[in-house]
């Protein structure tokens, strides 16, 4: 099958699936069998996909994170510029519905450039795979900070004001249906309060529109491994969200990206 029809059955196949479409959530359902098969199909003759291509909006957003990495890599704005190895920027998909915010890179992370690949990050992946029952690579992982803080101290309210363009905008371009802010330094830094973890947990907040649900950070979970379970709350109502199941709104007034 060339580019051409193997484009048009997509096409075809996107309007069937339009029109299938529940009004209010916007899903579909399928059979187990069709789900295997959709999982199993490759991504299709070279060019095929408008991500590939690099046209629509999908691939512009890519681009634009990619150019905005690339600019970060460079950043010198405080003085974290001069002990890190390297800025770590995200890792996933630039188009996940499901951005996780942790704080700042690690030592593990400082040395591969990739966010929670550390201890505290194999937890954050086994909740994604083992829990969500997803995969890494389709969620967006990223910090308040792109660089380590020396001895892994925590980030100063004066690095996390500099940093935080930056993580604007990351959640602009990714535009995800669902935020998990890890622990108190991203909520804080997301939600411009002092609340606790524990209390901003357990209820919806909206960052720029977008709902947000704190849980706590992976490394507080393997000090902590009786916390676990209200962690595996967090996520379930997550779940919730990026099903349809339920859909949080922003009070009257809250601000858009
Ligand atoms: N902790 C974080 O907050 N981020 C990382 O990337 C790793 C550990």
């Amino acid at each position: 099958m060339n580019a051409e029809q193997y484009q048009e059955i997509i096409e075809e196949t996107a309007e069937l699936l339009r029109r299938a479409a529940h009004p209010r959530k916007g899903t579909v359902s399928l059979s187990p069998e069709t789900a295997a098969l959709l999982e199993r199909m490759g991504p299709g003759p070279a060019g095929a996909s408008p991500r590939a291509g690099g046209s629509g909006d999908d691939g512009e957003g890519a681009e634009a994170l990619e150019a905005l990495a690339a600019e970060v890599s460079d950043c010198t704005k405080c003085d974290l510029c001069h002990s890190r190895t390297q800025t770590v920027f995200a890792d996933g998909s630039p188009t996940a519905d499901l951005v996780f915010v942790g704080e700042a890179p690690g030592h593990n992370e400082d040395q591969q450039g990739i966010p929670f690949v550390g201890r505290a990050g194999q937890l954050l992946t086994d909740i994604i795979v083992k829990g969500m029952k997803m995969r890494r690579e389709d969620v967006y992982i990223c910090n308040v900070l792109k660089c380590r803080p020396p001895e892994n101290r925590d980030p100063s309210p004066e690095e996390k004001r500099q940093c935080e363009s930056y993580l604007i905008r990351q959640v602009e371009l990714v535009r995800p249906k669902v935020i998990c802010a890890l622990g108190g330094h991203a909520a804080k830094t997301l939600l411009q309060t002092d609340e606790s973890t524990g209390r901003l947990r357990g209820k919806w907040h909206f960052y720029h529109g977008i709902p947000l649900r704190v849980t706590y950070h992976p490394a507080y979970l393997l000090r902590s491994p009786g916390e676990k379970r209200k962690t595996w709350d967090d996520v379930q109502e997550i779940m919730k969200v990026l099903s349809g199941e339920i859909a949080p709104k922003p009070p009257a007034g809250e601000q858009l990206l």
